[in-house]
This record gives structure tokens, sequence and C-alpha cells, in this order.
């Protein structure tokens, strides 16, 4: 029986003793052995009662075992629903009760703290710890390693993804076998993968980015990956000699720059860096190079559409943009309220179309409706513009766009000039409550090590690049500026800590 998702990506590799993953410990786990362990879980959960389409919440730590715990789910029918580890009992009991989840999977650790909340969302509970053990461990010892995979089409739901929550509460972005599938088949084209290859995975397997992203690619094509269960500078140099590519956000190779064992000889017989999930500092792409002769491949997606563009693997890799559409998608910059195409050079709001774009968000028919147009254009949130060579920029979220006395200020634009002052690291403008102009500008700005910036020189340098409206009219110095875990400013937070900054 067909289940697109399951036979290419997991039962391809059936019987095959090909290295699949290489832990922190140096074990390596064979595509054999964790199509096995998929095999027992699924046997677990099906036996659980549970039917295709049922949903299975997991907030574990990365391991080989929770990356099963996907397998099991796309081999039995299952919706595969992972969850932020940082996520609080509250934060998860929403997620848990959103989801109608029939089983919850949690790390022992915190199985007192979230059993009511299992409870009160009648759903099954069991654990799973980092190390492997754990009460779906024990059930699944005395299981067989082998499962009869569940006929699915590629229109069937394979996992719920909730958004990361950077503009506002995280909605679970349904996502089909075929949106899942159609991607992962681009990327091993678009970005060379082969079965030779091996992925330094030090990302989270919550967010799609190591998920969906790093991880199909891989059993897409066969190649194996080192899983190391965080970003740890040690681990990165400890086993980079050994991989071809590595993926990760933006802060992993600011870090690996801060870094004096990142050398050009440890970077020499790499093939690929790509960054995701936050925009990359063009600063970072230019210093990247300069160390170690690598020009990161920028991409861009989100978890409604797993990826939509990319930088070209052969062609220029262009610092500060996000490359081109990716084969299969349609992008268009369109008029936030008419909704009409903008011609190339200006600034729109990003939409996207493809067989990678999800079917809606769970539960949310209205907000489905506002952003997934009929014709099948998802909105994605972000405004861009392209360059007249065809490469994406992305400006900005549109959430973040400030409006200060009737006039549109792409924060973006005044972060560049910022940036480029001399002492500052980095920077993010937001708009604040203003009496008189309904919001106004406030430039929160992050030192380089060392360095203390002139305020007074910089807001005299801003008002010969940027006009009036645009000026910050606070500037502040910050140690840093806040960040999810996917290294995503948190620009609500800080609007919050600035709100009263004029009244
Ligand atoms: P929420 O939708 O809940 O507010 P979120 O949009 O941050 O959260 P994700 O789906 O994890 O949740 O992130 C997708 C967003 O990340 C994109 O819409 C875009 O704003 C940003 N992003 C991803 N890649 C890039 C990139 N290369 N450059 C700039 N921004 C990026
Ligand atoms: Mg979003």
């Amino acid at each position: 029986m067909a289940n697109p998702l399951y036979d290419t990506l997991f039962g391809r590799h059936a019987g095959q003793t090909t290295p699949f993953l290489i832990t922190a410990d140096e074990k390596t786990i064979t595509h054999d052995a964790f199509l096995k362990m998929a095999a027992r879980f699924a046997n677990v959960l099906s036996g659980l009662g549970l039917t295709a389409g049922d949903r299975v919440a997991v907030q574990v730590e990365k391991s080989a075992g929770s990356l099963a715990i996907y397998a099991a789910c796309a081999q039995a029918g299952f919706v595969f629903l992972p969850l932020n580890t940082a996520y609080t009992a509250d934060e998860v009991s929403y997620f848990v009760e959103n989801s109608g989840a029939r089983v919850f999977v949690c790390d022992g650790a915190k199985r007192t703290a979230l059993e009511p909340v299992a409870a009160a969302c009648n759903a099954m509970l069991e654990t799973l710890n980092a190390d492997g053990s754990g009460t779906l461990s024990d059930k699944a010892a005395g299981q067989p390693d082998v499962f009869d995979t569940v006929e699915r089409s590629a229109d069937d739901l394979a996992a719920f993804l909730y958004t990361s929550g950077t503009t506002g509460r995280s909605k679970g972005a349904m996502l089909t076998q075929g949106n899942l599938l159609s991607n992962a088949e681009t990327l091993v084209e678009h970005w060379r993968f082969t079965k030779d290859d091996v992925l330094l995975h030090a990302l989270p397997i919550f967010h799609t980015h190591g998920l969906f992203v790093a991880t199909n690619v891989c059993l897409h094509c066969g190649a194996a990956m080192i899983f190391l269960p965080k970003f740890d500078q040690d681990a990165i140099v400890h086993f980079m000699p050994r991989a071809t590519t590595m993926m990760g956000v933006p802060t992993f190779y600011t870090r690996l720059l801060s870094d004096a064992r990142f050398t050009p000889e440890l970077t020499r017989h790499m093939r690929l860096f790509v960054s995701g999930s936050a925009p990359l500092l063009a600063d970072t792409h230019v210093q990247f190079e300069q160390r170690t002769g690598h020009r990161i491949l920028e991409r861009y997606g989100m978890t409604e559409t797993n990826m939509n563009t990319s930088n070209p693997y052969d062609g220029e890799r262009r610092a500060g943009t996000v490359g081109f559409p990716l084969p299969g998608v349609e992008l268009k910059i369109t008029n936030p309220a008419t909704g009409a195409t903008l011609p190339d050079g200006e600034i729109g709001q990003i939409e996207v179309r493809g067989p990678n774009v999800f079917k809606g968000y769970w539960q949310m028919p209205e907000k489905t409706r506002e952003e997934l147009r009929e014709d099948g254009f998802f909105i994605t949130g972000d405004l861009g513009v392209i360059d007249p060579d065809g490469y994406v920029q992305i400006v900005g979220r549109n959430k973040d766009l400030i409006i200060s006395g009737g006039y549109n200020i792409y924060p973006k634009e005044v972060e560049l000039v910022l940036d480029d002052q001399p002492g500052i690291l980095e920077s993010a403008v937001i708009g604040v409550p203003h009496p008189d102009f309904g919001e106004t500008v406030v430039g929160v700005v992050v030192p380089e090590t060392g360095a203390t910036p002139d305020l007074d020189a910089i807001a005299a340098a801003i008002s010969t690049s940027l006009a009036r409206f645009k000026h910050p009219r606070k500037l502040v110095i910050a140690d840093e500026l806040p960040r999810n875990t996917m290294g995503k400013v948190q620009k609500n937070i800080l609007r919050d800590q600035y709100k009263d900054a004029f009244s």
C-alpha cells in the first residue's frame, strides 16, 4: 500500500545498514536500526488505539528516539506535532488542547508537571528521555520491529507544525505529505545533496528548519547526519572535519566567527553552509567568506510553506538577499491594501504559491481565509522587494512596519544605516506609540565588544542619510537583542519595553 511520505523518506532505506545518525557520544545508528525503532514506536502508538489522522504531540529533547516518533507517525498515518522544548506547562496545555492530540509524549523529568495538562486534554501521556529511556521505549521493547505501513495519499496531513509565535500566538500549520515531499525533493536537487553527504545538525527538531529542511533532505537522498542535541561550539569544532555541509540560523555563524578555532582548515572540505530562519547580516556573510572562503547560502521559508526561495548553488550568492523562488514556487510582491502585483523594485507583501504551501491553520478558519487566498497564494506576512537581477530581499515583517504621521517606515532600512555606524554590532528598529504621529521610531543598538558608541554622533550621521520622518526619535544601547531559540529578534518584547517612551 502506498504512503508517499513514508515510502519516499523512510521505507526506501529498509534493510540498509548505511549510517543515518551519528550522535554526540559517537554512536552510529543505521537506517535499518532507525526504521526498526520507528516501527516499534508505531506498534506502541497504534496499540494505544490511535488511528490514521490522530495527532501525536511531542515535547522531548532532540534524540534519535524523538526523530523516530516522526517516522512512526509517517508510517502509521498519525499527524506529528513537535513542540518547542522551552514551552512551559501552561503553553503546552494550549497546544495539546488546541490540536486535540490523543497522545502526548514528554520528557520523564516533566511528567509530574505535565500529567494534569494531559489529563485535562484527554490525552494519553507517555515519556521519552534524551537517553532513550521512558515509558514509550519500555513499551516498544516488546514490540515487533516491523509495522504494516498505513496507506496515505499526498493530500493527507503529515504534521501540525506551530509557528514560532514571533508576531502573536503560535498557529498550527497543517502540512500534508505532499507539502513536505515536494520541498524535500526540490531542495535535494537545488542544493545538490547526495548519499555521500554528512550534515552537521545542531538545530532543534521542533521547528521546520531542523525537522523538515535538514532531516527530510537527508532522508530523501540517504545522507547521514551528525545529530547534536544543541549548538555547542566545542562539538561543532570537533565534528566539522567529518561533515560536508551544515545548516544553521544566523547566530550559529556569528558565534563561529567569534571562535578562533574556526579556521579555513576546519572548513576546507565543507561543501555548503546554509543559513535561514532569520536575516543573516550582510556583514556576517562577508566576514564568513573572508575567514573561510565559503559563501553562506541564504534561503527563506516558514512553517506554513517550508522553503520558498534560495540563493543559487552555482551562481552568485548575494549577501542580504534570499535568492530566487525555488523551482515550482511562484512568488510575487503585492500591494498590501489591494493585493495587486507590484513591479519589481517596489516594496510590498510577499505572496507565494506552490505544492509546498500548507492546507491552512488548524481550527482557525478566519485566519486561514485572511492569509491563504482562494487562488492558492499565501500572504506570508513578510515585506520584500525584487531587485533588478531577480534576487528577493526581505525588508521585514508586515507587523513590524512603522506608520508615523502617515508615512511608512521599513525598519530594515533604518537598521542597515545604524548597523553601519562605528562601534555598532547590530540594531533593531521598532515603532512605539506617539501622541502626535501615532507611532514613532525607536532604535535599539548593540555595541561591538568593547565599543562605546556615541549616540549623538550616530543621530547626526543618520540625519544625512535618511529622510527626517525615518529618524529614530530615541536611540538606546542594549547589551543584546532579545531572540528566541531560532535566533529571531523578538520585536514584540522591545515594543513592550519602550511602549511608554513618548507617553
Ligand atoms: P509567527 O508566524 O508565529 O509570528 P514566525 O513567522 O517567526 O512566527 P516561523 O515560521 O518559524 O515563525 O518563521 C518564519 C519567518 O522567519 C518568515 O516569515 C520570515 O519573517 C523569517 N525568515 C525566515 N528565513 C528568513 C531569512 N532568510 N531572512 C529573513 N527572514 C527570514
Ligand atoms: Mg509567521
